[in-house]
């Protein structure tokens, strides 16, 4: 894939247009601001800047072009943010059938699984069973087109002779996870099933699921998946993301159903804004080593709202647990979709798309869900407290907000006939005795902090970043060398000039933030520096104090003299700082 189309690219879009296609962006004429995507916040500090092509976040530092933006929000590489943006801007990307032999390993394998895909779309033309079968579960030609569903013939070599006839390499289509060998033989891992393709957000195939299909030995798996591949890791993938995200987005929320079936439709009724997992995925590698490549965390960005339709058996229920409780702790509103036990959302669509629009409609507080559940299975009021600690004490606890938890536990008490004091107590005896779901909470904890910045540090970055961009302003410099005096004075020497050259390699970016920030008007700007030096200094004795006083109390025995005396001085300092603000 070429990459001399990035200018062209470049040109076309609009950095604003494009990012407003995935965030509400305020303002207009030379700078614009967002709430960023990328850490939680409630006022906007993320900037973008049409001159420069760029955006920039104060919060947490996410910074870049439209090309870093896509693949961050998306989860997706340098090559899929190329693919979206490419079509986005009209520009096409090299035909694929060109130098093949030059293309990268990577896009070779992106190719094979393209052309696997529509040798699979080839062949379910040519089987009317499997066409007949897909229109009895109720999925139209379009979708059949839309989804690229394809069929499999049930031989040993099918596929891969296909693949090969087309060069690619049988070490390429092992790779794929198309193959399997056996000694020195190999056999086609895929055989005699309904195919459906498993894309990355920007729409390439990276994965197949097949459902079995006419062949006599049904002992197999219904349904069998890729396995994990250099395209495909089954933990970070939601089906039908592609398909999804601008509808989430607009929509506002989410809905997670289980099967392809379900999936295909769901979007077939209407509900554009569906994507499927495997059950066991949802939750998985939620932190992946880019953090932000996620599945639940993608979800997130394009909408807080997240309604699980699992079916409304056991297993179903057991399912959505997981990915729940994480989206509960990353404080998701989190529904469930009440369906008919034994009955998927495939079966529903399908004989009454309506009916599936009243289920979603209807669709409850995750809470709500169980507590009705727990209260239909049984009216001891003694049962009904095991089960509640059992089974909604472990999603209580991902909670955070105070104020929310209250609410449910008013519910908890209201429903159940339970006294609301014996609930709560209960609850905080829950909370002393279990580290409930720790990989749960390791996961949401994970994420939390890579969004929180330490304010120091988010005040210390302004700082540099004007007295890079003005130390020859006399005003400003004035300004920083006393506080460095004022810091140095607490900290010892040097202190202030040792965090500076800490940030030395963020220099540029860092004036550029400030100069973005202000533009051409800095009338404001001394003001801003002594408020903002006011802060730094009152952030950077707070962190002391509290040091010296945690080491004064573990020697209560003989209070050391020095760090008393050192305490008195930075209280006064502080009052002082308090004062300043007050002229
Ligand atoms: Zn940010």
């Amino acid at each position: 894939m070429s990459l001399s189309v990035v200018p062209t690219i470049k040109e076309r879009l609009n950095i604003v247009d494009v990012l407003s296609s995935y965030i509400t962006v305020e303002g207009s004429g030379k700078n614009f601001k967002a709430k960023c995507p990328f850490h939680n916040e409630k006022t906007p500090s993320f900037y973008i800047s049409p001159e420069r092509n760029s955006y920039y976040c104060f919060g947490c530092g996410a910074k870049g072009d439209i090309f870093s933006f896509v693949e961050h929000f998306e989860g997706t590489d340098f090559l899929g943010a190329l693919k979206i943006l490419a079509s986005r801007a009209g520009v096409p990307l090299t035909d694929t059938n060109s130098s093949r032999e030059s293309r990268d390993e990577m896009e070779r394998l992106y190719d094979c699984m393209e052309e696997a895909t529509k040798y699979f779309q080839s062949e379910l033309l040519k089987n009317p069973e499997a066409r007949l079968y897909l229109m009895d579960r109720g999925v139209n030609d379009e979708s059949i087109e839309n989804f690229r569903i394809g069929y499999v013939p049930n031989s040993w070599r099918s596929a891969s002779d296909h693949l090969l006839k087309k060069r690619f390499t049988k070490i390429e289509i092992e790779n794929v996870g198309l193959i399997k060998t056996k000694e020195d033989s190999f056999y086609d891992r895929f055989r005699g099933r309904i195919m459906f393709p498993i894309s990355d957000s920007s729409g390439r195939v990276i994965a197949f699921s097949g459902r079995i299909f006419g062949r006599p030995d049904e002992e197999e798996a219904k349904y069998l998946n890729s396995p994990d591949t250099k395209l495909f890791n089954k933990s970070n993938v939601l089906f039908g993301i592609d398909r999804a995200k601008n509808a989430i987005r607009t929509r506002g929320y989410s809905i997670i159903v289980e099967g392809q079936l379900d999936l295909v439709l769901s979007h077939q009724a209407g509900f554009t804004n569906t994507v499927a997992t495997s059950g066991t995925a949802l939750a998985d590698a939620v932190n992946t080593a880019d953090s932000r490549v996620n599945n639940l965390g993608l979800l997130r960005r394009l909408s807080p709202n997240i309604i699980f339709a699992f079916d409304g058996d056991n297993a179903g229920v057991r399912a959505c647990g997981r990915g729940a409780m994480i989206a509960l702790g990353l404080d998701m509103q989190v529904k469930v979709a009440l369906l008919p036990t034994g009955e998927d959302p495939a079966d529903i669509i399908k004989k009454d798309s309506e009916n599936w629009k009243n289920i979603i409609k209807n669709s409850v507080n995750i809470i709500t869900f169980y507590l009705s559940r727990i209260n239909d299975e049984t009216t001891d009021l003694r049962t009904r407290g095991r089960k509640v600690r059992e089974v909604i004490f472990p999603y209580l606890s991902m909670i955070k907000s105070s104020i929310e938890l209250d609410a449910y536990i008013q519910e908890i008490a209201k429903v159940t006939g339970i006294n609301q004091k014996a609930i709560n107590d209960d609850f905080q005896d829950f909370l002393k005795v279990h580290t409930p779901r720790l990989e749960v909470k390791e996961v949401v904890n994970q994420v939390k902090k890579d969004e929180a910045v330490p304010r120091k540090i988010i005040l210390l970055k302004r700082l540099f970043g004007i007295y890079n961009w003005k130390k020859e302003n006399k005003e400003i410099y004035n300004l920083v060398d006393k506080f460095s005096k004022s810091i140095n004075e607490v900290f010892g020497d040097n202190y202030f000039e040792d965090m500076y050259s800490d940030h030395k390699d963020e220099a540029d970016s860092l004036s550029f933030e400030v100069e973005m920030w202000y533009g051409g008007k800095i009338d404001t700007l001394s003001k801003d520096v002594v408020e903002l030096l006011l802060n730094t200094e009152e952030e950077l004795i707070k962190e002391r104090l509290v040091i010296i006083s945690s080491k004064i109390n573990s020697s209560p025995d003989s209070l050391p003299k020095d760090l008393i005396k050192e305490y008195q001085i930075l209280t006064q300092k502080m009052e002082y700082i308090k004062n300043s603000r007050l002229k």
